[in-house]
């Protein structure tokens, strides 16, 4: 199996390397790449945004991308490690399927997924990926195949959901659809004028079973947008069961580093702002779940330094003064937070050990990587940590180690490895503006 040398970034676009990438088609062709590398991590899509799914010796599941078992009737499915979520929804849709736990992107792999176990916007109700899971095969260091579940290996099991890899490849796993009547919801936006009223909005709708906030981080009161979404049924749906994605416009080439400065995002919150009247419509799961996926590349808006999304989760009895403190914090540095989304989150079930979600709520904000960047990175993880809060891994780039709770040394095997995890295993280790 050959390895192909290639410049490699995830969606931040920070950091970059230099890594060999081996791209399997078999199982076989996956044990002899894992057998000739002394490390080498599995990278799915590369649309986690910091160092996760890098390092100098990368398996890529991509053409892994067969499924392998559906079935219409129970809404079982069974696929390999490297399909995309997007594939799946073209298979599934029409058949009056979706996905109970979805993020907000589909061109993400069944396997980041479940090495990442992925929250949507319903995590209070449905939980992470993982609940949804029935088992998965994994190819541990020495090549061997088990099957983990929640009755076969399930320290493994758990251990490998959240896990970033650390634990093998997976190479296919089995997990439970959701049943639709309709690939249409209904869609409410509730305005708020300051953190307060966005908190009580979120606590004012907990029967819808999506809630999602846009935040504009930028105003000092931390003004936003709650959209509440539910599915709608057969009978009030106008559209056929039908994924038709939304064709996509492209950000071609990276911006100019200056594009995104405190001026154009203000300019951009402040028609956000205006743009999202409270008000209720119909919309379809392609414009409820995956907004972003219509620009595609938008990550080279950043410019070629890339970006850094910190997202961090706060108790709930702790969430909405952090979230006040947090805001404060970052209104006095020099940074300007882009794109900024606040969710609530449910309780997490005791085995998943390495999920990010705790009872309370997250906020992600993307921040151009400036030169200062990392000394705001300091101040957040200070605060978020005296909350008793955490960072969520996939996102991290520059956190301090301690933030994502997770130990990678109680991994087992030093075979799978990733820049994310040496960085988490020298917490003394300084970054490079
Ligand atoms: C626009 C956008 C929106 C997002 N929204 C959300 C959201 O709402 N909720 C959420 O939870 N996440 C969200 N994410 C993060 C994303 O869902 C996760 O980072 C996911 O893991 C990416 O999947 P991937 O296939 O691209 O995996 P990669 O980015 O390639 O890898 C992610 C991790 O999974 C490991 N991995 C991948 N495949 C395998 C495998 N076969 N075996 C073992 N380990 C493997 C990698 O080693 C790495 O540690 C978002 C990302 C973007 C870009």
């Amino acid at each position: 199996m050959t390895l192909t040398q290639t410049t490699l970034a995830n969606w931040g676009n920070y950091p970059a390397i230099e890594a060999r990438v081996a791209t399997p088609e078999s199982i076989e062709e996956v044990r002899a790449c894992l057998l000739s590398q002394e490390r080498l991590i599995a990278r799915g899509n590369g649309k986690c945004y910091g160092d996760a799914a890098l390092g100098p010796s990368v398996l890529s599941t991509l053409r892994l991308n067969r499924v392998l078992q559906f079935e219409p009737q129970t809404g079982q499915i069974e696929c390999q490690a490297g399909v995309l979520l997007a594939d799946l929804l073209e298979l599934v849709v029409p058949a009056g399927w979706f996905f109970h736990v979805t993020p907000g992107i589909k061109f993400i792999t069944v396997g980041g997924a479940i090495a990442s176990d992925v929250h949507g916007k319903n995590h209070p109700a449905k939980g992470c990926f993982s609940n949804w899971l029935h088992s998965f095969e994994l190819m541990l260091a020495s090549g061997e195949i088990v099957t983990c579940s929640r009755t076969e290996h399930p320290d493994l099991f758990w251990q490998t959901c959240g896990g970033m890899g650390w634990t093998g490849i997976i190479l296919s796993a089995k997990f439970q659809l959701m049943e639709i009547s309709s690939a249409q919801l209904r869609q409410m936006t509730v305005r708020a004028a300051d953190l307060d009223r966005l908190f009580s909005a979120f606590e004012e709708n907990r029967r819808w079973p999506y809630q999602v906030a846009w935040l504009d981080g930028m105003h000092p009161h931390g003004r936003g947008a709650v959209f509440l979404a539910e599915h709608l049924r057969e009978r009030e749906a106008s559209s056929p069961l039908t994924f038709p994605a939304k064709k996509s416009v492209n950000v071609p080439l990276f911006a100019p580093a200056w594009l995104l400065n405190p001026l154009t995002i203000k300019t951009y919150n402040e028609l956000f702002y205006r743009k999202n009247q409270p008000n209720e419509k119909v919309v379809d799961l392609d414009a409820c779940f995956y907004p972003l996926d219509r620009i595609g590349h938008w990550n080279r808006l950043y410019g070629r330094r890339g970006f850094i999304q910190y997202q961090c989760c706060l108790p709930e009895e702790q969430s909405l003064e952090g979230l006040k403190k947090m805001l404060a914090l970052i209104q006095k540095s020099p940074e300007t937070p882009f794109l900024t989304v606040l969710k609530r989150h449910g309780e997490r079930p005791p085995e998943a050990v390495h999920s990010f979600p705790i009872k309370g709520y997250s906020l992600a904000l993307d921040f151009p990587r400036t030169k200062t960047i990392f000394h705001l990175v300091e101040k957040l993880d200070d605060l978020v940590w005296s909350l008793g809060g955490k960072i969520y891994l996939t996102k991290d780039a520059c956190s301090a180690p301690r933030m994502g709770q997770v130990n990678p040394s109680a991994f087992g095997s030093e075979k799978f490895y990733s820049l994310l995890k040496e960085r988490l295993l020298q917490p003394d280790k300084r970054l490079e503006e």
